[in-house]
């Protein structure tokens, strides 16, 4: 089937995400935008991902439990998880490799934590997108131990991506898909990075706000509409048809 996604959300957990980012606008407008699957990736962080995940199975979308990592390498890692529970653990992993630095809500935002109402329970104190002391490397080889996946985030940007940061991607990371933004010039990066020839190439919205939150013109063709799939498909288990509209 083909499915429309956008594996690349920010919620208002995020410092840099809209307050009206909450869990229910983001899985409504998904809704209405005609999205069939879409993650949930904080900064550093999944504590909006049980509220995401049970207002998804309200709306009939398929939510991703993620998190955006900022590598040490100061790069951005999307990572995706099966159930919420494997998400949480993925967290704790972080959350003991992040510097305890508190967040300033008055220059990088608030970082609000909602239930699957879009109720207050709680404010995140210390700043989300600080670097873990994480390499890419360990990040996504910790995912796949959670039975998750991950792929290197918008790998064309100029910051924040594993290509700015490293020229190449690293091989022992074992990435069979990367995410290139919807302007991604494809043919260049194929030169740059000749090893892209042979992975999935995700094109997400990366939105943090819901007017950013684009047509879902991508699609890949999954067997089946769910977590599990997803992953073995971002893992190379299976193959699959991909592209955009
Ligand atoms: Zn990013
Ligand atoms: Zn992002």
């Amino acid at each position: 089937m083909k499915v429309q996604y956008d594996l690349h959300l920010h919620s208002c957990l995020s410092p840099c995400g809209d307050e009206e980012m909450t869990p229910c606008n983001i899985v409504n407008m998904a809704a209405l935008l005609g999205f069939q699957m879409i993650a949930l990736t904080d900064h550093n962080s999944c504590r909006n991902v049980p509220a995401a995940v049970e207002a998804g199975k309200r709306a009939g979308i398929c939510v991703i439990p993620g998190m955006e990592l900022c590598t040490n390498e100061e790069a951005h890692m999307v990572c995706l998880f099966p159930s919420v529970e494997q998400a949480l653990l993925f967290q704790e992993y972080v959350e003991q490799r992040r510097l305890p630095i508190p967040n300033r809500p008055d220059i990088f935002g608030r970082q609000l934590v909602l239930d699957e109402e879009d109720r207050f329970l709680d404010e995140e104190r210390n700043l989300l997108i600080a670097a873990a002391d994480i390499s890419a490397c360990e990040g996504a080889s910790f995912a796949r131990k959670l039975g998750g996946a991950a792929f290197p985030a918008h790998i064309d940007k100029g910051s924040y991506s594993l290509l700015a940061s490293l020229g190449t991607l690293p091989e022992e990371a074992g990435f069979c898909a990367a995410e290139i933004t919807a302007r991604g010039d494809i043919p260049k990066l194929l030169k740059q990075c000749p090893a892209l020839e042979s992975m999935l190439l995700l094109l997400d919205s990366d939105a943090h706000s819901l007017e950013t939150m684009q047509d879902p013109a991508p699609w890949l063709d999954l067997p089946e509409l769910s977590p599990e799939c997803l992953m073995e498909v971002l893992n190379g288990d299976i193959t699959v048809p991909w592209g955009r509209e």
